[in-house]
């Protein structure tokens, strides 16, 4: 999935009613799972590597995989749950699970790109035969099923938020989202 279809499902389904809501734990752990690919997109660019090698090569390559396997390990984001609830530190246990929710949100939708989300008990991937971009592989069916997930999400989020900055960045999230879906699905060639 995109990341910010992470931050606004995450919200949906993981906001509190009532205080505290755990707006930013449950925004940084959507994050973290794909946080180091921006590092790497980061460091590619400054490496001065096409557009097209970077998403085809290098994003394969070690020791970068490695480190995107941290992110998305399931068993990480378990033990902050765990380490969140024994410490009584709710806000980790919040940050734990919109992880772990991110890596669930993921696994049906990564096809040749699926992480290792058992690292680091096990490096075995889960290739989804639908992928959320890749068109080769039901890439269209992926992306119709996020965009249809965002935009029921960003509907029931809406009058829950509670300034009028938030309510534009959700609402600019789920436009900038409709905008790179129709690019996607409209018919090549
Ligand atoms: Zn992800």
């Amino acid at each position: 999935m995109n990341t910010p279809s992470h931050l606004i499902l995450n919200l949906a389904l993981l906001r509190r009613p009532v205080a505290p809501v755990m707006t930013w734990p449950i925004l940084i752990g959507a994050l973290i799972p794909d946080a180091a690919m921006f590092v790497f997109y980061a460091w590619a660019r400054w490496q001065g590597l096409p557009e097209s090698t970077i998403w085809s090569t290098a994003y394969y390559s070690q020791p970068w995989q490695d480190i995107f396997a941290v992110g998305n390990s399931m068993p990480l984001g378990l033990l902050a749950i765990a380490l969140g609830y024994y410490l009584k530190r709710y806000w980790l246990g919040f940050v734990g699970a919109s992880m772990v929710l991110h890596h669930l949100a993921d696994l049906p939708l990564h096809h040749d790109d699926a992480h290792r989300h058992f690292w680091p008990l096990s490096s075995v991937r889960f290739i989804s035969p639908v992928s959320y971009w890749d068109v080769d592989h039901l890439g269209r069916l992926g992306a119709t099923l996020e965009l249809v997930l965002v935009l029921v999400a960003t509907v029931y989020l809406l009058p829950r938020l509670s300034t009028r900055f938030s309510q534009a960045l959700l609402a600019a999230a789920a436009v900038l989202l409709t905008g790179a879906y129709l690019l996607l699905v409209r018919p090549q060639g």
